[in-house]
């Protein structure tokens, strides 16, 4: 049995974050991921400028090899049904489009840790002052002792399931798909991400432009046809915006724990395992979970040094040092901070005020249907009371986290 200070698990970039700051404190550290690497992993890649200057100041300037084409990004353009269109140009400049294949393996290299690779996590048992992790590895058992774990394994995390077996049944889980197209004809900007806010076309719809090809992309809850739903998009698409793309030549999708975040309903693990990044339920507006991904494994691992420095419980101190990702992440979807703050990495209400009257109401309309499609998950009142209370408090309440 191997004996470490901290087994993570996961190599992406709450990993890498984590891993870091263990690493420059000394902690012996490795990390588990049932992929080989580099891996690849599904993702836009469209890094928040937020995003951008971690990876700058923690790991170094990106190499080519980490991006797309094109390798960057402008902003974020909304499309709505009334046929009005919105870029908006991120704050501090373009922010690179990774290639998450490169870039996180990339970024799990600069972070010094070891990683066993194709090495799936399977389960552990928190002793108190040490937990027994137990993996697979290419078909045969593997145990490690450690006296930290971090789950940092995405939105269907096996650590949380370990931790809390009921959990997945206790929030909706959505899926998102992306189908990759040759281009005949697209007239949308290629130097803007595009996001639509149509409940006719799902949950979460985008394009955006990857190595000569258009991504077309669709959320939904899942149980849906994802053929189908593409299918009505691409159409869309075309009948719409004029975009003429050929069949598919490939595709992918996967599970989305989309939610948590918007209500404050975080898991953050318990004893001596920390869970972070999506895992733990970190997405910012329009599904960007990188930055918010970084920040909090870079906490995480904080919180471990803390912990080995002041001899303290682990557990407490993510939960202190964690509220300040807390309060970037939610007042992402708060409405009192979307109104009378700046919480996003572009200027949505500038956007706005450029469009005329009668444009202003169309969108804000449109946008008010599109939200009434995620009534059925009763978040409204929550987001409301998280709001209130962020208000009048210093941040969102703990007692809601896991
Ligand atoms: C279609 C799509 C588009 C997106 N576009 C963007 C975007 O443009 N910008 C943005 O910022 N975010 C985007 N996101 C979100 C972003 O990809 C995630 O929020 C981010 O990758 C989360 O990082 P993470 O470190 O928490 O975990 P993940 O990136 O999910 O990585 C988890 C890792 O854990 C490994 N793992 C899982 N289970 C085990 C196990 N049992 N044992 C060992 N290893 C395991 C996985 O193989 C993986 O390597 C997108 C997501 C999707 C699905």
């Amino acid at each position: 049995m191997r004996s470490v200070d901290v087994v993570i698990v996961g190599a992406s970039l709450s990993a890498a974050a984590a891993a870091k700051r263990l690493v420059d404190a000394g902690l012996e550290t490795v990390i588990l991921e049932r992929q080989e690497l580099p891996r690849h992993k599904i993702c836009s890649g469209i890094l928040s400028p937020r995003g951008h200057r971690f990876l700058i100041e923690n790991f170094g300037p990106l190499p080519r090899e980490v991006l797309h084409e094109p390798t960057w990004c402008r902003g974020v353009t909304f499309h709505f049904p009334c046929m009005v269109s919105m870029s908006m140009d991120f704050f501090g400049g373009t922010t690179p489009h990774l290639h998450r294949k490169y870039s996180d393996y990339w970024a799990i290299q600069r972070s010094g840790a070891e990683v066993d690779d194709q090495t799936s996590f399977a389960g552990l048992e928190d002793h108190g002052d040490h937990v027994l992790v137990h993996a697979r590895q290419k078909g045969e058992d593997r145990h490690y002792r450690a006296r930290w774990v971090i789950g940092a394994d995405g939105p269907s995390s096996l650590v949380i399931r370990a931790l809390y077996p009921d959990y997945p049944k206790q929030i909706p889980w959505f899926f998102v798909g992306q189908k990759f197209h040759d281009i005949i004809e697209c007239p949308l900007d290629h130097e803007y991400f595009h996001f639509w806010f149509h409940p006719d076309l799902g949950h979460y719809t985008w394009s955006h432009a990857r190595d000569g090809r258009q991504i077309v992309g669709v959320g939904f809850k899942r149980g849906d046809n994802f053929d189908e739903r593409h299918r009505n998009v691409k159409r869309y698409f075309e009948e719409k915006h004029g975009v003429r793309l050929s069949e598919h030549t490939s595709h992918e999708g996967c599970a989305e724990n989309f939610g948590p975040s918007l209500i404050n309903r975080y898991v953050f693990g318990k004893g001596n395992v920390l869970v972070t990044g999506q895992a733990a339920g970190f997405l910012n507006m329009i599904g960007e979970g990188m930055s918010c991904a970084l920040h909090s494994g870079a906490i995480s691992g904080e919180a471990v040094v803390e912990a080995k420095v002041t001899n303290r419980p682990v557990e407490r101190m993510y939960r202190k040092m964690i509220a300040s990702e807390v309060r970037r992440t939610t007042d992402q979807w708060n409405p009192f901070k979307i109104a009378f703050d700046k919480p996003h990495e572009a200027d949505f209400p500038a956007a706005l005020m450029k469009l005329s009257w009668r444009e202003r109401r169309l969108v804000l309309r449109d946008m008010w249907r599109f939200i009434l499609l995620y009534k059925e998950f009763k978040w409204g009142r929550q987001i409301a009371a998280a709001g209130m209370q962020r208000l009048f408090g210093d941040g969102y309440p703990m007692h809601r986290w896991l």
